[in-house]
């Protein structure tokens, strides 16, 4: 199979170094990847700073090299990205696709994490508000080469 439109890519987070798993990981998505001629992207995770650790970045990126698991194009830093991610916020909320959350943690524990939709057709401020994604009513199937056939009700189930 060769798809050049194919991408693949790996995101990890400097809050360490890329240990086994993640390493792993990185091996099947890039074979994945390089399968098809397809294209291997790398985003770095940094949305956390508090857990980043001095020097992670830069030796994870070491390490995919040292095992030639180059990537394609520039690395993609999260933080740098709030501009692009506010405009796709904008536009789910735009097209009704999105809408703002003031339920408290405590509020919806008893839920065990499905979210009852109290706040689906309230009209919140976004400000400081959880954003919640408004999903049709159906159920989504796909074959996982792994698990196999998965269903699910992403609006009851999630
Ligand atoms: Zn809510």
């Amino acid at each position: 199979m060769t798809d050049s439109s194919y991408i693949g890519r790996f995101a990890p987070t400097p809050s360490g170094f890329l240990h086994f798993g993640s390493l792993v990981a990185a091996l099947a998505s890039w074979l994945d990847a390089r399968a098809v001629n397809g294209r291997w992207l790398l985003r770095m995770e940094d949305t956390d700073p508090p857990r980043e650790m001095p020097g992670a970045r830069d030796a994870i990126l070491q390490t995919l090299e040292r095992y030639g698991l180059h990537w394609d194009g520039e690395v993609v830093f999260q933080s740098q990205r709030h501009d692009a991610y506010a405009a796709v916020v904008d536009r789910l909320f735009n097209m009704g696709l999105a809408y703002a959350c003031t339920c408290s943690r405590k509020q919806l524990e008893r839920y065990n994490g499905i979210y009852p939709g109290f706040c689906r057709n309230a009209e919140h401020a976004r400000e400081g508000a959880a954003i919640r994604l408004r999903v049709p009513e159906l159920i989504y199937r796909f074959t996982d080469r792994v698990q196999g056939e998965y269903q699910q009700h992403l609006g009851r189930e999630v």
